[in-house]
């Protein structure tokens, strides 16, 4: 299965959800409807609903965060994995290097993993080094280190899919070459298949993936499918990036 997910970050109002109609509309006719999930993550705003809006329909929910506790607590302005959940909603990202930035550590990550399971989210989970990093040729430490720390064996990894975005990316235009990448996704498997015991969860890229450059990524294998940004605020550019990868 690949995913194609898109994230709005801080985009969009109600009426927004004509984008994901067109979306919705294309996917549930695409004869390669099959092969692939499409997931949305609007902001919290809108996720009851968006959510309630697709339930029985082919495109799915999630949100950008969740707060890492439990059910209520006295954190101002904190949204839960349960608060999520009973909206309807059915994913949530977890670990984006936004959030990392505003001070998610991979104590916090972990836990927010763990709490998103138990509410019965699907975690797609994001990883990736910053420019320095790399340029330091530390990528796979960075990822390593991300991964050991907040994930666990007995975490339910069929509700775990791992995004790498690498930071230098992200909304820059700029990508990895396709050799590069296929060398990182594999490693990041590697750890993955270390970590669960068994086979690793779907690993998707992420960072300014577009309908040009999806044509370059769709040689590797080994990416189970994409995390896009700015191009899922366009309807089209959303559905050229699904109809090139599978031309
Ligand atoms: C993201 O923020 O998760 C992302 C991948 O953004 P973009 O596609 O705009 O680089």
């Amino acid at each position: 299965m690949k995913y194609f997910i898109g994230n709005w970050k801080m985009f969009g109002i109600p009426k927004s959800i004509s984008i994901l109609k067109k979306i919705n509309s294309f996917y549930s006719i695409d004869k390669n409807r099959n092969k692939y999930k499409v997931i949305f993550t609007p902001p919290f705003t809108l996720l009851e609903s968006y959510s309630q809006f697709f339930k029985k329909k082919y495109l799915s929910i999630g949100s950008q965060n969740c707060y890492q506790k439990d059910q209520f607590s006295s954190n101002t302005a904190a949204i839960s994995s349960y608060m999520i959940k009973k909206v309807g909603a059915e994913y949530t990202l977890i670990g984006h290097s936004d959030n990392r930035a505003e001070g998610d550590t991979d104590v916090i990550l972990k836990d927010k993993i763990k709490f998103a399971l138990k509410n019965n989210l699907k975690v797609v989970f994001c990883i990736g080094e910053n420019k320095l990093e790399k340029r330091k040729n530390k990528t796979f430490r960075v990822l390593k280190k991300q991964l050991k720390k907040a994930l666990e064996r007995k975490f339910n990894k069929k509700k775990i899919i791992v995004a790498y975005e690498p930071i230098w990316s992200i909304g820059t235009g700029r990508t990895p070459k396709a050799k590069e990448l296929n060398k990182t996704i594999k490693f990041i498997k590697k750890v993955l298949k270390n970590i669960f015991k068994q086979n690793s969860p779907a690993v998707l890229y992420g960072g300014s993936v577009d309908e040009v450059n999806v044509k370059k990524f769709k040689e590797i294998d080994e990416i189970d499918g994409f995390l896009i940004g700015g191009a899922s605020k366009s309807s089209k550019k959303f559905i050229d990036i699904i109809k090139n990868y599978y031309r």
